[in-house]
């Protein structure tokens, strides 16, 4: 009689001859794959740990094929899992082809890849389960390279790929964003006619995704015959990825349309697009949506809505929506600590960190980020140094070059640009643009030449192409008058082929979104847009408005400088902002680069004189100009 070792010690009592499966030696392998679970860790029936407690058996239960399929999936780890490939191999079992797949999976699912392989090599005669799992085991593990030519070695062996092998090396080729293997195996997928399953297009369209051909995403997208939720979600996900926000929520209209009843997680995608368009009537209109259908409002989805109202200008409503969250994680936090961070409210940014400490959430890295950000944009010097030794001493948090980012700038709007320098000099980590950004733009603030000089020369060092850092410098120049130098750069400039990226300022009026360059005529009411404009800028030199002519780096003469001031691209959408929209009523602007300081000048004038809320956005960050102010202090 066999009897095993001592050391197989008995496991639970329920362990024991459940129900039977019909897996005897030699028969078909009918397993699915759904059936084969990953172990789950808070299993309540799960084994006890010790590596050594896996087996004890009576002797007709040895030799009884549907006895390992029950212990198998309750192994906790890899050596218990080895005990019983041992057992099974003694006992003659390995060659039950369901037994050895699933010894296969188990080696898989905790990353045993090793001994999986071994184990796979051993098996004469594989079948599609087989090669599939195999196939996962190293997408899963990472191991793209083992995946792709064990793939390979399947296709060979003649047998048919699945609808589960391929989406799992689809996926590898777009962790990988090997763009060249995907569409290798979107060929594949042709030959075997799998090109309409749903699983194996919704990873192709995910994969070209996130391999930023965005048009084979949506040819594919278009093409398919039957699409499901997933996929959808998918393409909207991909489109606000790949920067078209605006065609993910064309495509959330169309799914309504088609009667796709979207879920959070594809509520999450269009709340992402929203935000990055900063379109607070689309925004509303969602919003609108998510309480209609009563959505749950889940971390991810809530987290989400906070981040998109914040991008839209309107910090209430995401307030709003973290107060109704029952459920809040360190994300949720940092989200609305970051909200008023970017809209120069650093007062509530503070009272809300504090708050979060006494609920006894933890802040992490990006906390601080946050906040040092909110207290450096509300120029709170002093609070912002005593949380970055916080941040160290108290929370053993290293800071990052973002942390050491909103030091210098704190440093530096406060006019400590001597400190500032000197941080940056005694930092031990690498220095990016953003850092030597940060203490760019306070030079220019405190017109500070040389160094800025020295500045722009470390950031050119890091970014040759960018021309924003030349204009920069050039602006600086401008504003000490020193012509030649500006001249210079320009020259430098031409000589490199570096163009200005064109400004562009939105505004979102009646759903429609209208566009504007500098000296744009292209608006069908460009001419009316012009002559109000210069009525308007009367009345606002009348009220105090001196044109800032330092922001124009042409060295021309003042009335001609005035004239191309006149026509920045934010002035003309503010002005006609003021027309379209309801007396009274907030205007909201998006602009893609710095607002020049001309400009917030003159929407300072504009909110005084017209008595509005004006809203910019701007790539930095937000400004709110009220009675005549701007929230970011005149420091931006
Ligand atoms: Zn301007
Ligand atoms: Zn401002």
């Amino acid at each position: 009689m066999f009897k095993f070792k001592h050391q197989y010690l008995l496991p639970s009592p329920k362990f024991g001859r459940v129900g039977l499966l019909s897996a005897g030696p030699g028969s078909p392998a009918t397993a699915t794959v759904e059936s084969l679970d990953h172990p789950n860790d808070d299993d309540p029936e799960a084994f006890p740990t010790q590596d050594h407690a896996i087996l004890e058996t009576s002797n007709s239960q040895s030799l009884d094929p549907s006895f390992y399929l029950l212990t198998l999936p309750k192994c906790k780890n890899a050596p218990q899992i080895k005990q019983v490939h041992s057992q099974v191999t003694v006992n003659g079992l390995l060659k039950n082809l369901v037994i050895a797949n699933k010894l296969l999976y188990m080696y898989t699912a905790h990353r045993a890849v090793t001994e999986a392989h071994g184990l796979f090599c051993g098996i004469k005669e594989k079948n599609s389960m087989s090669w599939s799992v195999m196939v996962g085991g190293f997408a899963k593990n990472g191991d793209c390279v083992d995946c792709f030519r064990t793939f390979r070695e399947y296709i060979r062996s003649g047998d048919h790929p699945d609808n589960y092998t391929l989406p799992l090396v689809i996926r590898v080729c777009r962790d990988t964003t090997d763009l060249q293997m995907g569409r290798l195996i979107h060929q594949i997928v042709h030959k075997f006619g799998l090109h309409s399953d749903p699983f194996v297009a919704a990873a192709l369209v995910d994969m070209y995704a996130k391999c930023k051909v965005i048009d084979d995403a949506k040819t594919m997208f278009d093409t398919m015959p039957e699409r499901d939720l997933v996929t959808w979600t998918v393409m909207i996900g991909a489109q606000t990825e790949c920067g078209s926000a605006n065609e993910a929520l064309l495509l959330f209209d169309r799914m309504q349309e088609e009667g796709i009843v979207p879920d959070s997680v594809a509520m999450v995608n269009v709340v992402n697009a929203c935000a990055k368009l900063g379109a607070m009537h689309k925004a509303r209109l969602v919003h609108d949506y998510i309480s209609r259908k009563k959505f749950w409002l889940t971390v991810v989805l809530g987290t989400a809505m906070i981040d998109m109202y914040a991008k839209c200008g309107c910090v209430e409503s995401a307030r709003e929506i973290f107060d109704r969250m029952g459920i809040k994680n360190v994300v949720t936090w940092t989200a609305m600590i970051a909200a008023y961070g970017y809209h120069g409210r650093g007062r509530e940014a503070l009272d809300l960190f504090s708050m979060m400490l006494m609920t006894g959430m933890v802040p992490n890295s990006i906390t601080f980020v946050s906040i040092l950000y909110a207290c450096s944009h509300s120029g709170m010097v002093e609070d912002g140094l005593k949380l970055f030794s916080l941040m160290q001493e108290g929370y053993g948090v290293r800071p990052n070059v973002k942390h050491f980012t909103c030091v210098v700038d704190l440093l530096g709007r406060a006019g400590r640009l001597d400190e500032a320098s000197s941080l940056i000099k005694n930092m031990a980590i690498e220095k990016d643009e953003g850092l030597w950004g940060a203490l760019l733009g306070a030079c220019r603030i405190y017109g500070h030449v040389e160094l800025a000089e020295e500045t722009a020369r470390s950031l050119l060092e890091l970014q040759p192409e960018n021309a924003g850092h030349y204009v920069l410098l050039a602006n600086i120049y401008a504003r000490a008058g020193k012509w030649k130098d500006v001249a210079r750069i320009r020259e430098l400039m031409t000589h490199q082929r570096l163009k200005k990226v064109p400004g562009w300022t939105c505004i979102e009026v009646d759903n429609k979104i209208h566009q504007f360059t500098i000296g744009d005529h292209s608006h069908p009411q460009s001419k009316e847009i012009y002559e109000k404009l210069k009525c308007l800028c009367n009345k606002l030199e009348l009220a105090g408005y001196v044109p800032d002519t330092n922001y124009v780096l042409h060295d021309v003469d003042e009335e001609c400088k005035r004239g191309i001031l006149y026509t920045h691209s934010e002035k003309l959408a503010i002005t006609f902002g003021l027309s379209a929209t309801p007396e009274g009523s907030p205007i909201r602007i998006t602009k893609n680069l710095r607002v020049c300081g001309d400009c917030h000048t003159f929407i300072k004038y504009v909110s005084l004189v017209a008595n509005r809320l004006v809203i910019v956005r701007d790539a930095n960050r937000f400004h709110h100009f009220k009675d005549g102010a701007c929230s970011c202090g005149d420091y931006w």
